[in-house]
């Protein structure tokens, strides 16, 4: 299938543009890779942190451990997961960042700018954003005073823009002091997301 039906010719430019992007090439530990998915009539977008180490090596977001939680949390099977007139996943930062001294780097900042501000503004039909990490909680939903947890817990849920936890199995000790996410969060996410999917 050609992976640029959908696209208008500026937005078919603009993938290009991202897909050869140099831009911060000098502080990355690995040649750019932008490890993106993306159509302009996505339903639902996914915004991270920045691709890990596996997602760079595979070339796909999300494939990996996170990915089947997440997956399993919205509902969604692999084929529909990778469909990118369903989902777009863009990530703060669009290359593998390297590891720091806890976790992998922040994502590059000019990326946000640069790229995926032009490319949020592409998605005419999304009507769902999946908010992952704090740089993405930063950009979508703006400095809040509370704990991840609390935003979690106390966001309304009827929104389009909803908060979750990271999907990796580092997060299990959180899922398991936490277990009204999954019992009161991810029914409603489940419901939006095929709400989502389905218009
Ligand atoms: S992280 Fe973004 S700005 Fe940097 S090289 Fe990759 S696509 Fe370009």
């Amino acid at each position: 299938m050609n992976k640029l039906i959908g696209f208008t010719h500026a937005s078919a430019e603009l993938h290009e543009d991202i897909m050869t992007c140099q831009m911060c090439a000098p502080h990355l530990p690995l040649a750019p890779k932008p490890i993106i998915q993306f159509n302009p009539a996505a339903r639902i977008l996914i915004a991270g942190q920045a691709p890990g180490l596996r997602a760079h090596q595979s070339g796909r977001p999300f494939d990996d451990a996170s990915g089947d939680r997440l997956r399993d949390w919205l509902g969604l099977s692999p084929a529909q997961f990778y469909d990118p007139q369903l989902l777009a996943i863009l990530p703060m930062g669009f290359c593998y960042p390297g590891k720091g001294p806890s976790g992998d780097n922040p994502p590059y900042k000019e990326c946000a700018t640069t790229w995926r501000r032009p490319l949020l503004k592409q998605l005419s039909q999304l009507s769902l954003t999946l908010v992952i990490g704090q740089y993405a909680l930063a950009y979508h939903v703006g400095a809040h005073k509370g704990s991840l947890t609390e935003q979690v817990r106390q966001q309304a849920l009827d929104e389009t823009t909803l908060i979750l936890p990271h999907p990796s199995p580092r997060n299990n000790i959180w899922l398991k002091k936490n277990p009204w996410f999954e019992l009161e969060i991810l029914p409603a996410l489940k419901q939006k997301v095929q709400l989502a999917i389905s218009v």
